[in-house]
């Protein structure tokens, strides 16, 4: 999953750099100016550094284009557009390799460390992906 989201950020010319020099409880951030992702070389192969790194990816691709709406506004609306493109990014990915039956959402949302506020977006994700690959 690390390499396809390797190609993602290429694909956007966005840099990532690995580095074993992080404290523990940050597993990535991601730096507007120089358009690069750093990630924590210790935690990288773990679902919630995946998610980190789709985050960070969504922001580097969306916050350049701000909307001329209050500040505020923006900062929570560029959060949503953030996690959204997370969740497209690693979803897909995530389940192509379940069966419907196989899927817990908790397990799902715990693996990635994904807010809970998107339970109820997840959900409809994950039903929507198997009722379009079901046909
Ligand atoms: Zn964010």
């Amino acid at each position: 999953m690390l390499s396809y989201l390797l190609k993602t950020a290429k694909a956007h010319h966005i840099n990532l750099y690995f580095t074993d020099d992080l404290p523990k409880h940050i597993s990535a951030f991601a730096d507007q100016k120089s358009q690069s992702i750093v990630i924590n070389n210790t935690l990288a192969n773990c679902g919630a550094t995946y998610y980190k790194i789709a985050h960070e990816i969504g922001h580097l691709i969306t916050d350049n284009h701000p909307v001329n709406y209050k500040l505020r506004y923006n900062q929570l609306k560029n959060e949503q557009i953030a996690h959204q493109l997370a969740l497209n990014l690693l979803l897909p990915f995530y389940l192509s390799q379940k069966t419907p039956e196989d899927v817990n959402l908790h397990q799902l949302m715990r693996y990635f460390d994904i807010p809970t506020s998107l339970t109820g977006t997840v959900s409809k994700f994950v039903t929507n992906y198997f009722t379009l690959t079901a046909n």
